[in-house]
């Protein structure tokens, strides 16, 4: 070894996890060794949430075009070139990418190593020639596109995460396997950029989503030409022509069919990056799904924590970022911390979006008994009128106090409204609360408003509030 360093925190994996907690270690003083053998940035930055979002975005564009007429405007026939839609997807990445580069990390003082890090017992990793053993190790390794070995995936060159973002031509027919966020998002940005789109999923797409909402964005996005095949599974893959592929599907009633297209994406879920770090070496117990903590994201090596993809949990860069203050909150100023999951948001970013927070309906009947289930339609908004945007829905789940448990919303702007009602979850908030509160005119946030005060109507049913109302109604 050329050198051992003994710093307080050494993180392994720049992505949103480690950068956050190198970050803000180094803010306090404290010593941190950063271990990253790939991007700085991780896959959030350069095969995630950034390029998806940028190319999401130049689909909204197509197709503002394309509905442009609706509202008396004419733009022509939509054109899309996608070598510039490339230049403006790694301009974006190149815009962000400053934020987490070496030279950024290094100026705040942390000691960046660019090599991959792998533990040699339960008090050292080693990265290239140099030993670090650390007083506490982070591990933020992230995850990668998990390929399912399906008959004949390597014989044709699928595309995923980390190499969709690459290309720099049109594809004519995209086949992706998976209905998951991940795979959906892909399907409407490249429908919209004039690719015929087929999704393949085993289950329900969007399965993890309330039904009820997830169905308002599966009739749109089916609305725009995508093909979406639920229920049906891929069992074979192969070569066709020069630059074509075959995917041989089979739905639940057993048929078989061929559908030819010219690229597959691979969007089946992730796997934790959890191989050649030398977890056994280190004591750390893990599994398929990640490195195995505990509420606190410890790991069995009371040295080490995980955070972030591969601590197998909620796989999303605000997590990481959660994960990341959880730990600093226990490794510089020794309190206690807890992850608690019910807060945490998230949204597909699918037009309209799709967005949740907290328990949904049948978490909350199985932990609550009694709920109330309240619910108030985009169609009904003004704003959501002006914009066209009337495809959507808003629910909310209450205790039968009226404590706020959950809230799920399919529609515009979705992602943005989530986060008030992330807030009220995580404050423990009752509907009382929303009721006091005034939501700007013509507002979409209005709807969840609107929402919330449903749950009085019954009330001023009942003979003696209805007679009040009547009173007060004549000389309040
Ligand atoms: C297409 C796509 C779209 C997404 N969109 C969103 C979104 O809109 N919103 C959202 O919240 N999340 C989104 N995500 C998820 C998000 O990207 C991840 O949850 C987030 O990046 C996890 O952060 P992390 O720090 O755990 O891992 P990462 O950001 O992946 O960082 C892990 C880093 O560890 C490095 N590493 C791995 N092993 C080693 C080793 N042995 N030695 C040294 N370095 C190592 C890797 O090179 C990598 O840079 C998306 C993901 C994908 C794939």
């Amino acid at each position: 070894m050329s050198e051992t360093l003994r710093p307080d925190i050494c993180v392994i994996g720049g992505g949103s996890g480690g950068l956050t907690v190198a970050a803000a270690a180094a803010s306090f003083g404290v010593e941190v060794v950063l271990i990253e053998k790939g991007k700085m940035g991780g896959d959030c930055l350069n095969y995630g949430c950034v390029p998806s979002k940028a190319i999401i975005a130049a689909g909204k564009h197509a197709h503002a075009i394309e509905e442009a007429p609706d509202f008396g405007v004419s733009a022509g026939e939509v054109k899309v070139d996608f070598r510039k839609v490339h230049s403006h997807i790694h301009s974006v990445i190149g815009a962000i990418a400053p934020n987490d580069s070496v030279e950024r990390f290094t100026a705040l003082g942390v000691r960046v190593i660019q090599d991959s890090a792998k533990f040699t017992d339960r008090d050292t990793v080693v990265a290239g020639d140099i030993e670090i053993k650390a007083r506490r190790f982070v591990v933020a390794t992230g995850s990668s596109a998990f390929v399912p070995p399906i008959h004949g995936i390597e014989t044709v060159d699928y595309l995923t995460n980390e190499t969709l973002f690459d290309r720099n031509r049109k594809t004519r027919h995209l086949i992706v396997i998976g209905g998951g966020p991940i795979g959906m998002e892909m399907a409407q940005a490249h429908r919209r950029l004039g690719s015929d789109v087929t999704v393949v999923e085993g289950l329900k797409a969007l399965g993890k989503d309330d039904p009820e909402l997830a169905a308002i964005v599966l009739e749109k996005l089916r609305g725009e030409g995508i093909e979406i095949l639920e229920g049906t599974t891929v069992t074979e893959v192969a070569k066709r022509g020069k630059t074509g592929v075959r995917v041989t599907v089979k739905s639940e009633a057993g048929e078989e069919v061929a559908i030819d297209g010219t690229d597959i994406l691979v969007a089946t879920g992730r796997k934790a990056n959890v191989e050649g770090l030398g977890l056994e070496e280190a004591g750390i117990d893990f599994d398929r799904s990640g490195i195995k903590v505990g509420a606190n994201l410890r790991s069995s090596n009371r040295k080490v924590f995980a955070i972030g993809d591969v601590a197998g949990g909620l796989q999303f860069t605000h997590v990481a970022g959660y994960h990341a203050g959880l730990v600093i909150q226990q490794i510089l100023f020794r309190l206690p911390a807890k992850e608690n999951r019910d807060i945490i948001p998230w949204v597909t970013f699918t037009d309209p979006e799709l967005a949740h927070v907290g328990l949904n309906e049948e978490a909350a009947r199985k932990r609550s008994g009694q709920i109330h289930v309240l619910r108030w339609p985009y169609a009904e908004n003004d704003r959501a009128q002006a914009e066209r945007k009337t495809d959507g829905l808003i629910k909310m789940i209450t205790d039968k106090k009226g404590r706020i448990l959950g809230v799920s919303i399919a529609g515009a702007g979705a992602g943005e409204m989530i986060n008030m009602w992330a807030l009220a979850v995580a404050n423990k908030m009752k509907l009382s609360d929303v009721r006091g509160f005034v939501p700007a005119y013509p507002t979409m946030g209005e709807i969840g408003k609107r929402a919330a005060i449903t749950y009085y109507a019954p009330m001023t049913r009942k003979p003696f509030v209805r007679k009040l109302l009547t009173f007060l109604r004549r000389f309040g």
